[in-house]
């Protein structure tokens, strides 16, 4: 299972955060949580194709968690999708939908089932796969709104095959039946019990996505011994009132969550514009709770890395990264480092477009950054830059008193 966070904004994006959204890869079909404004085309940035949907889960239908959706149907309709999609969430979505196609008189060629849960609903599986189940329950938000937890169904054990093999089993459907539980006859008549060669089921993976929510019992159920946990830390401590009064968490809020609910990792995401550097949440969160990540947008969490390293390549630059798991891996290495060695003698510029605007910023370059390069140069020191902390640009935006 590989969980690939597409926007981790709250209801504004800023200049590097995009709405939110996040995609749940398994066996090459994709879940997508939320349908922010920019979901099809981070799908595309993280190397995801959006042909591979086939379940969408909305937690809510504020704008800012539904807004990228018509424009990803209008997407699956003109690449001429034929196999059906499911939509759950709050009733209303199907009309909300089915409204905005009308209007732009789109007429789908695929079969969208909705699964549409009423503002009474307790909880319950919304989508019941042969391998895998997804369960919704309501939260504490404004409006009425779900978290969702992803479960994969308990895998068959391991098979000894060697001792499979001394004991006469050789056929394809004898190790079948075997790994399914049940027992096999031999020719001889000898029967080989399942439970002597198939070690104990594996449990599956298992995700849980909590926003927009102040703290909730629900969502520790949901997220009750979890893999991995996506809880919103829409505010810092500081805001802790402001977070009670519009429905949202503060990081120690999720905290408290993976803490109840024991999961393995906690990842927060939908971060009010406000915190330009969402670290200030992180750094609050694992005073609670370790381990705790930031989401951060196109950068794959996998549960099982050694498996699933390199599936997922985004096709994007990802500064946070530093090149080391983008897309095609020695390209970005070697551009992350000429990166840095451009910015120091720009006289080696390559005439890329990849850098436009360097130009300009290395013209207006301080003195003292000036006096710094020089000074290197005398020690003789001609090491690339160490590594750029990230930051997240600041825009005019950021200073709104908005979430
Ligand atoms: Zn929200």
């Amino acid at each position: 299972m590989i969980i690939i966070p597409l926007g981790v904004a709250s209801a504004t994006p800023t200049a590097t955060r995009h709405l939110p959204s996040v995609a749940l890869w398994r066996e090459g079909s994709i879940c997508l949580f939320d349908c922010g404004e920019n979901t099809q085309m981070r799908m595309l940035q993280a190397g995801l194709k959006r042909s591979k949907v086939d379940n969408i889960f909305l937690s809510h239908l504020d704008v800012d968690h539904i807004s990228g959706l018509i424009g990803l149907l209008s997407t699956l309709q003109l690449q001429r999708r034929d196999k059906p999609l499911t939509i759950a969430g709050p009733k209303g979505i199907r009309e909300y939908v089915e409204w905005n196609l009308t209007f732009s008189n789109v007429d789908l060629d695929f079969e969208i089932e909705y699964v549409e849960l009423e503002e009474d609903f307790k909880g319950g599986r919304v989508v019941d796969e042969e391998e895998f189940y997804i369960e919704a329950m309501p939260l504490k938000h404004h409006k009425f709104c779900l978290g969702y937890r992803f479960q994969e169904k308990d895998k068959p054990g391991k098979v000894d095959a060697e001792k499979a093999e001394a004991l006469g089993i050789s056929e394809d459907w004898q190790y079948k039946e075997l790994k399914a539980g049940n027992d096999v006859e031999l020719e001889d008549g000898t029967v080989i019990e399942s439970n002597e060669i198939v070690g104990h089921p594996r449990p599956g993976d298992s995700f849980a996505y909590i926003t927009d929510t102040r703290y909730s019992p629900n969502a520790v159920k949901l997220a009750m011994n979890t893999n991995i946990l996506m809880h919103e830390a829409t505010f810092s401590e500081e805001l802790t009132e402001k977070a009670a009064e519009t429905g949202h968490s503060t990081a120690i809020d999720a905290a408290r969550v993976a803490n109840e609910a024991q999961t393995k990792l906690l990842v927060i995401t939908h971060f009010s514009a406000r915190y330009t550097n969402p670290f200030v949440l992180l750094r609050e969160a694992r005073k609670d709770f370790f381990p705790a990540w930031l989401a951060t947008e196109l950068r794959p969490i996998f549960t099982d890395p050694a498996h699933e390293k390199g599936i997922i390549q985004p096709k994007v630059y990802l500064k946070e990264i530093d090149g080391k798991s983008s897309g095609d891996k020695r390209k970005h290495k070697s551009s992350g480092k000429q990166k840095r060695f451009r910015k120091r003698k720009p006289q080696k510029s390559r005439g890329s477009d990849n850098y436009r605007g360097r130009k300009k910023q290395d013209s207006g370059r301080s003195r003292r950054q000036n006096d710094k390069q020089r000074r290197k140069k005398d020690d003789g020191n001609d090491q690339p830059e160490r590594k750029p902390r990230p930051i997240t640009p600041r825009t005019p935006f950021d200073d709104f008193d908005r979430f």
